[in-house]
């Protein structure tokens, strides 16, 4: 009997991660790497495509 354990990659770093329960910062490999992403949203280095997420205007397309 073999326990397959899901390996994700840490989002920050790239490091292979063990999805275990006791492993309370995944998908990050540590906190610290948490913590470097959750600031990486915070001081918006991300760019969030919301404008590609507009649905279309029915009113728009009726004219
Ligand atoms: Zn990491």
């Amino acid at each position: 009997m073999s326990q397959e354990i899901p390996v994700v990659k840490c989002p920050t770093c790239g490091e292979k991660v063990a999805w275990l329960p006791e492993n309370k910062y995944r998908p990050f490999c540590s906190e610290r790497c948490k913590l470097i992403d959750l600031g990486a949203w915070a001081n918006e280095d991300y760019t969030m495509p919301a404008e590609e997420d507009e649905p279309l205007s029915d009113e728009v397309l009726r004219h």
